[in-house]
């Protein structure tokens, strides 16, 4: 079985029954969220203006999304403040994959312009970060059961978590909250 290499298509989906009670953005509703629902949400680390989301179909283990507060798909239209923070929360993210994951190299990108792109949600924009191991294309077939991937993603939901309690200016309060940066 050949496999194209296409992790840009591969977007956050809702699980069964997990999010009925979000209406409009899921991003905006994450982004806004109650810090209490952030484990059961996969959302792992949040900074003044981002968060940082775990895919819930990886392309691989530690596929997560870091995504902006801000409602527009056009990258032109986040401000100073907001790309600074967006991008410090990159390499943090890039670190805490290092330490809990530790794979051999990264894909990280963005899907803009709509379905040509290959997003399923294109009005709220978000990098795709993909930590790649050597020969790691077959990696799908292997994993396709459903409910190996869930597994795998809550192991991975603790990994990225300690990886990120142990950074520089982190803040852990509840068991099930995302680890806050305040800058
Ligand atoms: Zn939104």
């Amino acid at each position: 079985m050949d496999q194209v290499f296409a992790p840009w298509r591969i977007e956050w989906v809702e699980r069964e029954g997990g999010n009925d009670d979000v209406d409009g953005c899921v991003f905006c509703a994450f982004a806004d969220g109650d810090l209490a629902e952030d484990r059961d949400r996969r959302v792992v680390a949040r900074s003044a203006r981002s968060f940082v989301l775990l895919n819930n179909y990886p392309y691989n283990p530690g596929h997560v999304m870091v995504i902006p507060h801000a409602h527009t798909g056009d990258y032109r239209d986040l401000d100073d403040e907001a790309l600074l923070d967006h991008a410090r929360l990159k390499q943090r993210t890039f670190d805490a994959l290092d330490d809990g994951i530790g794979p051999d190299a990264y894909n990280a990108g963005l899907n803009l312009g709509g379905g040509a792109a290959g997003g399923s949600i294109d009005d709220h924009l978000h990098t795709h970060v993909v930590p790649r191991w050597e020969g790691d294309t077959n990696f799908m077939p292997v994993v396709s059961d459903t409910q190996v991937i869930v597994e795998a993603v809550d192991e991975t939901y603790d990994r990225l978590r300690d990886a990120f309690a142990q950074q520089e200016g982190a803040t852990v309060d509840g068991e099930d909250e995302a680890v806050v940066f305040a800058e």
